[in-house]
């Protein structure tokens, strides 16, 4: 029984499928000039324009990386040395470059403005309220003239908030509309969607973003593969310097099939978006009113968890649920659900490394460290049914129940 598909995604059959003759029989360079490096240099031209027509961007502003970090990492130090590089000299003197990212990022978005924060930058890192929300009027008041770059999530991978990403895309055209940064140095506004491409829609310009980042490996496609949109217009610096491939934005051979994967698992996720989130959010909420039923002290992080119907504006990941099981320990609940062949998350699989330090992500959101350490994510996917929910009910209420006995003795 896995629950776990905010970490990792098994990956679709048509994917697979699509991805097949790029290994062996189609290998060859794109760059290459004969027709092996020709028929592969179409695989990769006509990825990049599937995803460009299904965000509503152009070919030449989709970026192919290795996935949501590489992404995110290319947005972030990208827009900060070509602001240092390349901007004007007397802004260059007068400031040191000003980030804005929310306190409830992924860790490669913090990490990345930790280590700009070492090398001089100054950082902003935005509250929440108490359901993970950054508002606008914290962004409106955090802007300043130095501000190089905003970076909000989409979509939250711990508790599924959906950040007002559109809201704070609509002021910021209006602000550089009527601010001094007419025909000076932009201010870019950057979207981390690896968590909501399955699910919300990735229209940028619905979205105003400059920037948005989406990987592979969340939406039942190949690990390592992703892109990033990069607003026409908008200089960047790469981070990997090579031979001119991906507009001189990020050199080395493309992964072809990886691409190719890619391409075929946004567009699928994107066309089959609202019929999954419809399936998911009442099988979540079903889920959560029998837990709450259950086990009377739970508690939800997060938005409200509800079914969701066609139209409706979407405020939580519909296949996340992020329960609080007060005075039980997440981990030892988390390798007791395992040894009954179900898995779910205590924190983001990928702080799994930080040595048992409670969610940055629960302690914005106002929980305690004690509470923050008996969270438990259960994230559903494609092959999650009501079934299967049934057995993992009858199991997690039990050990719950176990627990707190043991708990009681301590
Ligand atoms: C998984 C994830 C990433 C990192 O993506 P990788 O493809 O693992 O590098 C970034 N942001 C969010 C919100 C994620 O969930």
């Amino acid at each position: 029984m896995y629950l776990d598909y905010a970490a990792a995604t098994p990956l679709d059959e048509k994917v697979k499928a699509a991805m097949a003759p790029f290994w062996q029989k189609q290998f060859g360079n794109p760059s290459a000039q004969y027709q092996l490096g020709r028929t592969a240099r179409q695989a990769v031209d006509g990825a990049r324009a599937r995803i460009a027509q299904t965000v509503r961007a152009q070919p030449k502003e989709i970026v192919f990386t290795a996935g949501g970090t590489e992404s995110v990492n290319l947005a972030i130090f990208g827009a900060v040395r070509n602001f240092l590089l390349g901007g004007a000299g007397e802004r260059r003197r007068k400031f040191s470059p000003h980030l804005i990212v929310s306190a409830v990022e992924h860790e490669c978005v913090l990490n990345s403005a930790r280590a700009l924060e070492a090398e001089g930058c100054r950082v902003t890192y935005l509250p929440v309220d108490r359901l993970g929300r950054v508002s606008l009027a914290d962004v409106q008041q955090a802007v300043g003239p130095e501000t190089v770059l905003i970076s909000i999530m989409y979509a939250n991978n711990e508790i599924g908030t959906v950040q007002p990403v559109a809201e704070i895309g609509r002021w910021l055209k209006t602000y550089r509309h009527k601010s001094f940064r007419r025909g000076k140095e932009p201010l870019l506004f950057h979207t981390d969607a690896c968590q909501a491409a399955g699910y919300l829609d990735l229209d940028v310009e619905e979205l105003g973003v400059d920037l948005m980042s989406v990987n592979g490996g969340k939406l039942y496609g190949p690990k390592q593969t992703g892109f990033l949109y990069v607003r026409s217009g908008v200089s960047l610096k790469p981070l990997l310097y090579g031979g001119g491939q991906e507009f001189d934005l990020r050199g080395g051979t493309e992964n072809v099939p990886g691409i190719v994967g890619l391409a075929e698992s946004v567009v699928a996720a994107q066309a089959g978006r609202a019929k999954e989130s419809a399936r998911l959010s009442s099988l979540a909420a079903k889920f959560y009113r029998q837990v709450k039923e259950q086990v009377p002290g739970v508690l939800l992080n997060g938005p409200a968890c509800q079914p969701i119907k066609g139209g409706d504006k979407i405020e939580r990941l519909p296949n996340n649920l992020n329960f609080t099981f007060p005075a039980i320990d997440s981990e030892a609940l988390m390798f007791y659900l395992d040894s009954y062949g179900i898995a779910a998350s205590t924190a983001s699989a990928c702080s799994s490394n930080s040595n048992g330090e409670p969610s940055h992500v629960l302690l914005a959101i106002g929980k305690t460290e004690r509470q923050a350490k008996s969270s438990i994510r259960f994230t559903m996917g494609r092959q999650t049914r009501q079934d299967e929910l049934n057995y993992v009910l009858k199991v997690l209420t039990s050990i719950v129940a176990m627990l707190s006995q043991v708990e009681n003795i301590k």
